[in-house]
């Protein structure tokens, strides 16, 4: 019996070293699978494969906060051309469309970026500092209403 968890506690060892993206997801599978071992394994080992797991899961935290920024950060390089402001402005007047405020008119990315949209024109509408950061990762399209 003991040998029989032993090469349980093996083979998420194996499982985890081959592993390279430990999210969330993964992160609860793996620490549920060792607290069943735990007793059997004992504190050591339990450490042991609890570190290496620690690791990665704060590396493949680290990984896609980083892909966040750099998908963030084309975004903004894109909405601040100014002849994809003057279009859309062109377009659309120089005003928010959903409040109607003339002032921090900034471009909004209907579908955000960080939900699979993308940096077209299609994509764009003039809104305001304030509505769109109220707006945040909502896919909300005010074109085509009156503000
Ligand atoms: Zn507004």
């Amino acid at each position: 019996m003991e040998k029989i968890k032993h090469a349980k506690a093996y083979n998420i060892y194996n499982n985890l070293v081959k592993d390279n993206r430990i999210d969330g997801y993964f992160y609860n599978k793996y620490i549920a699978e060792l607290l069943e071992l735990k007793q059997f394994i004992g504190i050591d080992i339990f450490y042991f494969i609890y570190i290496i797991l620690d690791k990665k899961y704060l590396k493949t935290a680290l990984i896609g906060n980083r892909k966040k920024h750099r998908i963030r950060n084309e975004a903004t390089r894109y909405t601040s051309k100014k002849h994809i402001k003057e279009f859309i402005f062109g377009m659309h007047g120089y005003y928010c469309l959903k409040c109607g405020s003339k002032s921090n008119i900034t471009l909004d990315h209907i579908i955000p970026i960080i939900r699979g949209g993308c940096n077209s024109t299609d994509n764009l509408q003039p809104l305001c500092q304030s509505c769109n950061s109220s707006k945040g990762s909502k896919i909300i399209d005010y074109r085509g209403e009156q503000p």
